[in-house]
């Protein structure tokens, strides 16, 4: 049922492989119900979970998936029956968007526990269709599991709050980690420690970092308010801190050894884990039968609960510390996140930047140059650039109509005075421009094992970039510079590629046989010329390779 039409067209990015690249994907959600409101997101943070899920590190990922379940956006339909919710309201959705409302479990507004819980993606929602999360323009929900954002609390930094906010929140409730004047300690400083820290200290308790890294530490102090910190590999300090502690939390999501967290402990003290390892975790029963600890786990919160938090957060004026991305960059944000290398959380500008990156997955074949006029071209006009020490035949060719251009990586630049890497390009001569609507045409072969290369640019745009677009090749696709996708498979194959460059509209279209494949905003500039070739770029192949004929430059009629 993946593939079920539904009435209202989505747009958002995609893990299709556990390879977990997302690239941009289109998809249907359902018509708005009596109970439904749909939302246009505007923020959606990135959580670890995502990372597993695009990856399939649990095992239950079914793709193509759409991650996200830290939305913040804007009420844009109601249904009949919704009373909560008006248009223009502003509102959340965490990590569940349906339960069965009628067990046991859900009557406790537990719905986060229920057996028939359905998570915002990847899960079954209930007319059989897959749910698909934030990383897309809008989403549809059940009223009973939309929140409201309290006015105070920005959206972006408040987005993290749905899941990473939740997830600490309950069980510090529950588990009774919020009296004040208790020494709780916070394990792992991420997405999740660094809410935990705010939590605690809003509940008036001590709070201990505990993390691996010993440079957090003026920044748990000094930002987020930590009383002091702890670094986990070190023994003395671990010895030092041994029962102190009368609570953790534990949000790491790798795999970690329990024991040292168990011996900061108190007689009594609880450690609860939120994060979610991809593998088992040792567990040590002698520190807890010997000094009466307990272990437990907490998963999200209950809908009740979930906005007690968000009001508790309005009250305390807490937000999560993000780093606001657009959603091009998400495959090195989900890199970095990897390496815990984030401050503390990433959030994607969703309504800001969905747009400006669209890849259209299907549409008509067209015929991008109509309505354009070609220019003269002559043999002038192609300029070629190649190893300033060896001759142009040694890196190009010219047969049959097929300019051929070749360059190895270790092969030197163009000019002696040149920095840049090795590159064989054509560049057209003759042609610069400031205005106007130009089009870049011709066929292209890349052959097999070309990769980590540039094959055409658009050159020209504001410092500190030098191009305005660069399609690349990266093991078989073609790229939009190092991401996303445009076309997978591009080897051993003439392809046709229209570049259309709309400089007052500050705009680039990429045709690939005739269809549209890719939008992305012009990056500004005071003049720009096209080239086409080889031109090295990071992790490049030795050898790299393209082949093109039938190239025109044209001009849009006025
Ligand atoms: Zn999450
Ligand atoms: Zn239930």
């Amino acid at each position: 049922m993946a593939g079920t039409e539904h009435s209202q067209k989505s747009t958002g990015w995609a893990a299709t492989d556990t390879s977990g690249i997302l690239s941009p994907f289109h998809f249907s959600r359902r018509e708005n119900g009596s109970d439904d409101v749909t939302i246009k997101i505007l923020y959606c943070g990135v959580c670890h979970s995502d990372l597993h899920s695009v990856k399939n590190d649990w095992g239950f990922t079914n793709y193509p998936v759409v991650p996200g379940h830290e939305i913040v956006g804007l009420v844009t339909k109601t249904g009949s029956d919704v009373q909560k919710f008006k248009v223009g309201n502003r509102v959340g959705v965490g990590v569940i968007v349906g339960s069965c409302k009628t067990c046991d479990i859900c009557q406790q507004d537990l719905e986060n526990y229920c057996p028939r819980v359905i998570f915002t993606y990847n899960s079954r929602d209930r007319d059989g269709t897959r749910t698909y999360g934030g990383y897309s323009d809008i989403v549809v929900v059940d009223q009973h599991f939309v929140l409201r954002i309290p006015e105070n609390l920005s959206s972006d930094t408040c987005a993290p709050l749905l899941c990473a906010g939740i997830t600490v929140y309950s069980p510090m409730k529950y588990y009774g980690m919020a009296e004040p004047g208790k020494h709780l300690g916070v394990a792992g400083l991420g997405g999740l420690g660094h809410v935990a820290v705010k939590f605690g200290k809003a509940f008036g308790l001590k709070v201990t970092v505990i993390s691996t890294s010993p440079k957090k530490e003026s920044e748990a102090i000094n930002k987020l308010g930590a009383d002091s910190f702890l670094v986990s590999t070190d023994p003395a300090q671990l010895k030092a801190a041994t029962g102190t502690m009368d609570f953790i939390i534990d949000t790491i999501a790798a795999v970690h050894p329990l024991a040292p967290l168990l011996g900061l402990l108190k007689m009594n003290g609880k450690l609860v884990t939120v994060g979610l390892p991809d593998k088992p975790l040792e567990l040590p029963i002698f520190p807890l039968v010997l000094g009466r600890k307990l272990v437990g786990g907490s998963d999200i919160g209950g809908m009740k609960e979930t906005q007690e938090m968000l009001d508790f957060c309005g009250k305390h004026n807490i937000n999560a510390d993000i780093e606001l991305i657009h959603i091009d960059y998400i495959n090195t944000a989900f890199e970095r996140l990897a390496k815990s290398d984030v401050r503390y959380r990433f959030v994607i500008d969703v309504a800001n930047s969905l747009a400006m990156f669209r890849a259209v997955a299907w549409g008509p074949v067209i015929d991008p140059t109509k309505g354009f006029i070609p220019l003269p071209l002559n043999e002038s006009n192609l300029v070629i650039q190649w190893p300033y020490d060896l001759l142009q035949d040694q890196r190009y060719s010219f047969s049959h109509g097929v300019h051929k251009l070749w360059v190895f990586n270790t092969d030197k630049p163009h000019t002696p005075v040149s920095k840049t890497n090795p590159r064989t390009e054509i560049r057209i001569e003759g042609y610069n421009y400031s205005s106007g609507v130009w089009q870049f045409e011709a066929f292209g072969y890349i052959p097999c094992g070309t990769s980590g290369v540039c094959v055409m640019q658009v050159f020209g745009s504001s410092p500190p970039h030098a191009t305005t677009l660069m399609l690349r090749v990266y093991n078989g696709s073609l790229t939009y510079y190092r991401e996303p996708v445009i076309i997978p498979n591009v080897y051993d194959k003439w392809f046709r590629l229209n570049v259309i460059h709309d400089v007052e509209a500050n705009k680039v279209e990429v045709y690939i046989n005739g269809i549209l494949r890719y939008e992305a905003p012009g990056r500004g500039g005071t003049y720009h010329y096209f080239k086409c070739g080889v031109y090295a770029q990071d992790d490049s192949s030795y050898y790299m390779e393209s082949r093109w004929k039938g190239i025109r430059v044209l001009k849009k009629c006025d």
